[in-house]
This record gives structure tokens, C-alpha cells and sequence, in this order.
């Protein structure tokens, strides 16, 4: 098969690289290349079952049209402080502008016009204060909520838009490896396999947008081809769940409060991630039947609890500079602990130095939104410095939103990030490797729908430029 560009992933990088290559008036020839489904054929059985069903060959919740963003709430992040380090490739006017352009796209197919966290109210202020006193910093991001039921009628528009313009879309088919022309060294298309045949999609083109499902994926191509990238950042945390009483200021104020700070002795960034109100503590699973914890909201169906990520960022130089493996090492040994399953443990329970036994989970206010946790000792798993600095993380918090350092506050594990194998490029995002592009958090560039995004957006205007 030929075609002028192969898009790999059809996640917000991909789709928004095409869907800005047509806004834009490109004419050349696309193939989406996606191994999940289409947007209206994914399902998460949970609903029903009401566990996770570990489904094969994907998860429905991280594969498919849209990718990860499909079954997420849709919390779109409208500050570049926000969402990855793109603004450091592109610079942070560029990103900016290009994130109130992308906003004005999410609008036209349908989002909701109203922004959270954009008022400096006194109560804004106030917490504010807090977090000064407390040592942290608070973060100014306006957000868009989509909500999970609006992000896939969201979605499912842009999938239709793609598909009227001529966008060939391919699905149940999976990127296998890349085509390296060994004379020129310039990347000419991808091997996909759809679980019949194998087929070779020869392009001018290539573009991997594979996501955080992909990055062990493409850490293997740069080793295998020779594609300039290097070592990054992963996060290792817990996931939060308080009552919504606890967070109420918060919520009403900011909806989502990002707050950084670097705790003693260690003083390592830590810094909060994904906050719910009203949400659900979620569970994911990886290929390698890794199961980590997520959160999302519906814009309907509400909880009674909020629930948001602590994360820890873990850099590693020499001898050993494999942050995916070390974090996967820690998840897995959480699983272990949880029989396969996401552990949770009380912050009391914590301090006390004790697991929390199942029947102790129902003696509090807090009932836990993920009931298939298993309640253990998260601490058996985690390591010394990421727990102390959770630890000391969480009562610095604990000034800003009284009630946050309780002892029935949930902490759920392993919580992991993997945003590592940074692909090093030029701005007009060019890989070592002639005709390859890499996107979107697969490329170590980003960690959020907006960012992801905007890269295919800048990305979509370079090759409609180049014609
Ligand atoms: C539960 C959950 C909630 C989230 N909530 C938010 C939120 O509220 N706000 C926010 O900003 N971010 C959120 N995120 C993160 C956000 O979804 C991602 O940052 C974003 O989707 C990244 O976009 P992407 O295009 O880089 O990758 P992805 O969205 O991950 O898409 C990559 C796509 O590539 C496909 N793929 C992978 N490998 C291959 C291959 N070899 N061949 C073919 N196809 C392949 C995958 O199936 C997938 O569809 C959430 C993520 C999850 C999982």
C-alpha cells in the first residue's frame, strides 16, 4: 500500500495532525493506522461487570479512536504550564497560541463553552495564601471539562470529519515496525499487521503518535533504528480519594487544583495530577498485564469523593537510565501484593505503620469509588523516597485543604507515569530519522489532551506548509 502520510495512533496527536493537515487545505493522501477500534465500537465491559475484564487483544479504555481521551473526562488544560514539556521545544508563546486555536476546534465539534478556574475570586486568593504558607506553588490553568459522555460524541464528529475528507482509516491494526531505507537512512512507511496478513504502507511521511501505551513500543525502535532519544522522566505516585466535603473549596474555586512543591529532605518535584470532583478512582491495564491506577469524572453521574494523583518525577543517569522498567518493577511489585489487582491503604493506616484490613475500608465516611482495590500496605511496595515524599507532600496539602492528611483519606497504588524515552527533535518536529515524525506522549513531549493536540495541530500546518 502507498500513501503520501501514515499516521501511527489515532489518539488527540493523530487525529489532530490530519484533522489540521485538511483544515488547512493539504490534498495528499492519509492512512490512519490504529490498533483499537472505532470510536462508536468501544465498550468498556466494566459497566456491566462491574470489575475490569482485562480485555485482549486492547483495553478498551486506552485504545481505540481517540485514544486515551475517549474514556478519560475530557479535562482540557488551556495553560502551557500544563500538560508536558512542548513549550521547551516550540517555545511557550507558540504553544500558547496554538493551545486557544485547538480550544476553538474542540468548540466547533461540540465542547462546552464553560471554562473552570479562570475567576481570581477571594476564595482563589485565599487559597493562594495557603499554599504560600504551606510551601507550594498553585498553578494558574483554566480548564475545560468535556466530561466523559461529551468527549465521545466529541469524538465520534471528528472520526466522521476525517472519514468524509478522504482520511483512510485502518482499524484493528497494529504498526509492527518501521520501513528504513538502510541506504538514505530515511524512514519510508511502517509494517502493520491487522492479525491476517502483514502489509507494508509505504510513505513520504511517517508519523508515530502512539501514546503512553506505546512509549515501551517506540523505546524499542529508537534502540533498533537508531532514532535520537534519550532518557527521561517517569512518575511514581499514589492516587488520593478524599470526601468531597474535604475538597469542596477547592473544587468550587479552581475544579482542578495543580499544586507543585519539594518537599524535605529529599526536596524532589512532587506535585498534584488529574484531580475529580465528584469522580471515580479508575483501574488500568497495560499488555503486560501491569495494572495501575487512574481517575476520571462523568459529567453526570457524580461520587461522593474527589480523587487526584500525587506524583513523584524520578530521573536516572548512571549506570542505570531505564525509568519505564524501574517503574514498572514498582507496580508490578504492587501488584503482587494486591493479587493482580490496584492496592489501597488509609493514610492513617500509613503513619501507624499497619496495613488496612477490607472491613476497616467500611468504618469510614470515605467509601472507596474503586471497590475491586484490594486493602493492603502500599508501603511494602513503594519505595523509601517516593513514599516519604507523598508523605510529607500530603500534610504540606493538608494546610491548603484541612481534612486532606485524614486518617481515612485513600491512597491508592501504583499510580504511574510513563512518559519517559524522550524522541529528540527539531521544532518543525523532525526525528534523527528522515521522514519521521514522533507525537504526542509516546514522544516524551507531552501528557494531556491539549498538549497532545497541539502537537498535531503544529504538526498538521508543517506538512500542509511543505506542499
Ligand atoms: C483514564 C485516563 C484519564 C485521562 N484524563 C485526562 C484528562 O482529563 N485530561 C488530560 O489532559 N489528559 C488525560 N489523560 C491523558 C490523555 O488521555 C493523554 O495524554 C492523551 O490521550 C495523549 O494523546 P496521544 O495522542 O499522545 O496518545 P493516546 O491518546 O494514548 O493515543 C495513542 C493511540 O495509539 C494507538 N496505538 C498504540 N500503539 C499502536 C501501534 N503499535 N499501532 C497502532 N496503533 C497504536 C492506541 O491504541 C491509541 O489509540 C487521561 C488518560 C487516561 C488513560
Amino acid at each position: 500500500m502507498k500513501t503520501d502520510i501514515c499516521i501511527v495512533g489515532a489518539g488527540p496527536a493523530g487525529i489532530f495532525t490530519a484533522l489540521e493537515y485538511i483544515r488547512r487545505g493539504g490534498k495528499q493522501k492519509i492512512v490512519l493506522v490504529e490498533k483499537g477500534r472505532a470510536i462508536e465500537q468501544r465498550a468498556c465491559p466494566k459497566h456491566q461487570t462491574g470489575r475490569c475484564m482485562n480485555c485482549k487483544p486492547n483495553c478498551h479504555i486506552t485504545t481505540g479512536f481517540s485514544g486515551a481521551g475517549a474514556f478519560s473526562d475530557g479535562k482540557l488544560s488551556l495553560s502551557y504550564e500544563v500538560g508536558g514539556d512542548l513549550p521547551t521545544l516550540i517555545g511557550e508563546n507558540t504553544a500558547q497560541d496554538l493551545i486557544d486555536y485547538t480550544d476553538g476546534i474542540y468548540l466547533e465539534f461540540g465542547a462546552d463553552t464553560h471554562i473552570e478556574g479562570l475567576e481570581n475570586t477571594e476564595e482563589v486568593k485565599a487559597i493562594r495564601k495557603r499554599a504560600i504558607q504551606a510551601g507550594l506553588k498553585l498553578v494558574d490553568c483554566p480548564i475545560r471539562h468535556l466530561g466523559t459522555e461529551k468527549a465521545q460524541e466529541l469524538y465520534y464528529a471528528i472520526e466522521q470529519y476525517l472519514l468524509e475528507n478522504g482520511v483512510e482509516i485502518l482499524f484493528n491494526t497494529e504498526c509492527e515496525t518501521l520501513l528504513l531505507d538502510n541506504e538514505n537512512g530515511r524512514c519510508r512507511g511502517i509494517v502493520a499487521a491487522d492479525g491476517k496478513k502483514e502489509t507494508e504502507i509505504e510513505a513520504s511521511h511517517t508519523i508515530i503518535a502512539t501514546g503512553r501505551r506505546g512509549a515501551d513500543w517506540l523505546e524499542k525502535l529508537c534502540a533498533e533504528y537508531s532514532i535520537a532519544h534519550q532518557p527521561g522522566t517517569v512518575d511514581i505516585g499514589v492516587r488520593v480519594e478524599v470526601r468531597s466535603e474535604v475538597m469542596e473549596t477547592v473544587n468550587r474555586a479552581l475544579y482542578e487544583s495543580k499544586l507543585i512543591g519539594y518537599p524535605k529532605p529529599f526536596k524532589n518535584k512532587v506535585r498534584t495530577f488529574c484531580q475529580n470532583p465528584g469522580g471515580f478512582v479508575s483501574q488500568e491495564n497495560y499488555d503486560n498485564n501491569l495494572a495501575v491506577v487512574n481517575g476520571h469524572s462523568y459529567k453526570e453521574l457524580k461520587s461522593d469523593n474527589t480523587n487526584l494523583a500525587i506524583l513523584c518525577s524520578h530521573n536516572f543517569s548512571v549506570p542505570f537510565n531505564q525509568p519505564i522498567e524501574y517503574a514498572q518493577k514498582v507496580g508490578e511489585l504492587t501488584n503482587m501484593l494486591a493479587n493482580g489487582h490496584i492496592l489501597v491503604q488509609r493514610f492513617g493506616d500509613i503513619l501507624d505503620g499497619k496495613r488496612t484490613w477490607q472491613k476497616e475500608l467500611m468504618r469510614s465516611n470515605l467509601r472507596p469509588t474503586l471497590p475491586d482495590a484490594v486493602a493492603g500496605d502500599i508501603t511494602a511496595a513503594m519505595p523509601y523516597r517516593a513514599m516519604i515524599n507523598i508523605i510529607n507532600f500530603i500534610q504540606a496539602m493538608d494546610q491548603v485543604v484541612p481534612g486532606f492528611a485524614s486518617y481515612e483519606t485513600l491512597l491508592y497504588s501504583p499510580e504511574l507515569k510513563f512518559y519517559s524515552n524522550r524522541i529528540k527533535m527539531d521544532d518543525l518536529f523532525n526525528t534523527s530519522v528522515k521522514g519521521l515524525h514522533c507525537l504526542g506522549d509516546s514522544s516524551g513531549w507531552t501528557r494531556g489532551l491539549m498538549m497532545a493536540s497541539v502537537m498535531g495541530v503544529r504538526m498538521g500546518r508543517i506538512l500542509a506548509e511543505e506542499e
